[in-house]
């Protein structure tokens, strides 16, 4: 599906099918632009490749493509053996040498839950569903890294590079000079996106809003023209986790997975994963805060206290 944004800016929608939509920017001027590029799926590409030709472009006529950041559903139709894009200029964010630790890796879940539960929350496989690793993001050959700051030409006019981490580490957002922000998973309709770190994000917040955009185009959904209040439901959001998470350590649960079974009020689903990872992102954003003191086990945590 195809949304012109403005003279130059075109939203191509991807429905990728059990995971939802994913947007593709075109920017088309004296070169084109994609800023991602979906999933490394055949329903992806071809999905892809038919909206394209609808705007009149072929893949191998694309100049360059920048990735918002590495998750599969932005970054893995750059990826794979048979590139599709002919010249086209990978441009990215570098990966920082000291990636944050992953909460959401299968093993730290597994030490937190009671081993009752791997069966019933993680799948035969040890995997959470959904499936979400794509370890080919790793494989694009960039041909330029980018910097805070630095601009990148799209031909009559520039985007200009905002380093923006929290969701993850890479994660960039591109602000254009006519005033539409390229948001990747920064911003998102419904609330924070996956964290890695919650201080890294809280600050990256900042920084989009003060670029005072006219518009957001988000990685997923349609455009956020109401920046402001999606902002600040976002940081409400974050700031009544902290509130509930604090005000059930002070009754006394000392544990990350009781706290995930706060959040969701005792029943016992899939969503516990995700809750358990907003859990851990919490406490260690809390912890860095003065708010509580974590007693680790090697990385894992053992108790949570009220530090006053
Ligand atoms: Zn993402």
């Amino acid at each position: 599906m195809l949304e012109r944004i403005n003279d130059k800016v075109t939203r191509i929608s991807i429905e990728e099918p059990g995971r939802g939509n994913v947007n593709v920017y075109a920017i088309v001027s004296d070169i084109v632009t994609l800023i991602d590029c979906g999933y490394n799926s055949p329903h992806s590409r071809s999905s892809l490749h038919a909206d394209l030709a609808q705007l009149g472009l072929h893949p191998s006529g694309v100049d360059q493509i920048v990735l918002t950041h590495r998750h599969p559903d932005h970054a893995g139709g750059a990826a794979g053996s048979s590139l599709p894009w002919g010249q086209a200029r990978m441009i990215a964010f570098p990966v920082p040498d000291q990636l944050p630790l992953s909460p959401s890796s299968i093993s730290t879940r597994k030490r937190y839950m009671p081993e009752s539960l791997w069966s019933v929350l993680l799948d035969a496989n040890g995997t959470a569903p959904p499936p979400d690793e794509d370890s080919s993001a790793q494989a694009i050959r960039f041909d330029r890294l980018v910097q805070d700051g630095e601009t990148v030409d799209i031909g009559g006019g520039k985007l200009t590079v905002l380093h923006t981490p929290g969701h993850c580490a890479d994660h960039i957002s591109l602000m254009g000079d006519d005033g539409v922000l390229f948001g990747g998973d920064a911003v998102l309709h419904n609330g924070p996106p996956a964290l890695e770190c919650l201080d890294s994000y809280t600050n990256s917040i900042g920084k989009i809003a003060a670029c005072q955009a006219a518009a957001i185009l988000p990685g997923h959904g349609s455009v956020i023209d109401r920046q402001d209040e999606t902002i600040a439901r976002t940081l409400n959001r974050l700031e009544a986790t902290d509130k509930k998470l604090l005000a059930a350590v002070r009754r006394g649960i000392d544990a990350p997975f009781g706290l995930a079974l706060e959040c969701t009020e005792g029943r016992i689903h899939r969503g516990l994963l995700f809750w358990l990872d907003v859990v851990l992102v919490h406490l260690f954003s809390l912890e860095r805060r003065g708010d509580i003191h974590l007693t680790r086990s090697g990385e894992i945590i053992e108790s949570i206290a009220l530090a006053r």
